[in-house]
């Protein structure tokens, strides 16, 4: 029987490829209300470079999923956060007395509290209680979704967005739409997952990345340089690092249990079958397959991009 053809959810093109089955998960958006998502694959698109899971949750589920859980499931303060410290760094070189930056996905506002800026901080956030606590720390909250933005006659000289990405069926018209936004010189930071990583090479469909059933869409090299020339931005830096600070001993057991799966998924069956990893198996038979976490795994990517033209403020 003929498979018919998968569509690139973010350039459209039909030159695609299945890379495997995702195993299932129990959880999505950090609740396990919505057990199990069978029978999704990763794709890649050789056009873009964009890895997609397909079939996937539909942006209004995901936005659904994060506008009603509650305000403090991915509280951060910077200590935690690189790509933050880095971003601030980036922002108060700068920084001038009417620099404006915008957050997409500014949660409690804990990111632009931390720039303490002279100028104006703006967020988008669709989460009801998230944003009213943004807007307690000064944040002028202008939207729930980025869409909303093109109508308004606002420019911005910094975006940013924060594991937002991989939640969008089309990064590409992410960026295409946050360009569109910058002042000329404005620069637009992204922080996500990057399959260009050795980790997820190693592990594709089966990394513990692409279980979460909310992550949709994963980004590599190739993706960056083709949106940065689509869209006329340069891209000013690239940082990769990792979500998760770990001690060695972490970090080796975790790399040890990815390569004995990687090898043979069936030993991690049998360790979860054993009652290892916590996950209710025998309920739920499928979450067998169920990947080990690679948390301290350095596999995300900030990408600074800088819009052409000439800055006219703040510098
Ligand atoms: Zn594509």
């Amino acid at each position: 029987m003929m498979e018919s053809v998968v569509l690139c959810p973010s350039c459209g093109s039909t030159d695609t490829r299945s890379l495997g089955t995702i195993p299932c998960s129990d959880t999505f958006v950090g609740d396990n209300r919505r057990a199990f998502h069978a029978n999704t694959r990763l794709f890649e698109c050789h056009l873009c470079g964009l890895a997609f899971r397909h079939p996937q949750e539909s942006a209004a589920e995901i936005l659904d999923a994060y506008s009603s859980a509650d305000d403090h499931s991915w509280r951060h303060s910077i200590e935690e956060r690189p790509d933050w410290k880095l971003a601030r760094s980036l922002v108060k070189l700068h920084a001038s007395e009417s620099t404006s930056v915008l957050d997409v996905g500014c949660y409690r506002g804990d990111f632009l509290a931390c720039l303490d800026l002279p100028g104006r901080v703006y967020g988008v956030e669709p989460n009801r209680l998230a944003a009213e606590r943004a807007r307690s720390v000064g944040v002028d909250v202008i939207a729930s979704d980025i869409g909303q933005l093109e109508r308004k006659d606002i420019l911005f000289d910094w975006i940013t967005a924060f594991d937002v990405l991989e939640h969008l069926s089309s990064p590409r018209a992410f960026v295409e739409m946050s360009a569109g936004l910058l002042k000329p010189g404005g620069r637009l930071v992204i922080a996500t997952g990057y399959r260009s990583h050795w980790t997820f090479r190693l592990m594709e469909p089966r990394y513990y990345y692409c279980t979460l059933a909310e992550h949709v869409s994963f980004i590599n090299q190739k993706w960056i340089g083709r949106v940065a020339s689509e869209f006329d931005l340069k891209v000013e830096l690239t940082r990769q690092y990792s979500h998760y600070r770990a001690s060695w001993g972490e970090r080796l057991t975790q790399c040890l249990k990815n390569g004995v799966y990687s090898l043979s998924p069936e030993m991690g069956a049998l360790a979860r079958r054993c009652g290892f990893g916590g996950k209710d198996v025998r309920s739920n038979p499928g979450l067998l397959m169920h990947p080990p976490q690679w948390m301290p795994a350095r596999d995300h990517i900030m990408v600074v991009f800088r819009r052409g033209g000439d800055a006219d403020h703040g510098e």
